[in-house]
């Protein structure tokens, strides 16, 4: 998508295999496979803040009013 930009570093640890969800948890709705249509998160990759967010609009939302801002980069989602 046009106009779509993420910070140069993001935080970042090693992704590891799930050792411990079992085939039971997974069976019994614990533990489940996703996809970007059925959870859509928007992060606000403002320094420091990381929160989740279920649409850019929320992320929007909470810009304005915990960081005093309207800018629209800086968002981090599977769903673009
Ligand atoms: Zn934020």
């Amino acid at each position: 998508m046009a106009g779509l930009s993420l910070p140069s570093v993001l935080p970042s640890k090693p992704a590891l295999q799930d050792t411990t969800t079992t085939p039971d948890q997974l069976q019994t709705g614990l533990a489940r496979v996703t996809s970007s249509a059925e959870t859509p998160i928007f992060i606000c990759g403002f320094k420091a803040c990381n929160r989740l967010f279920p649409s850019r609009d929320r992320v929007m939302f909470h810009r304005k009013r915990d960081h005093d801002s309207e800018d629209d980069s800086a968002i981090i989602t599977w769903n673009e």
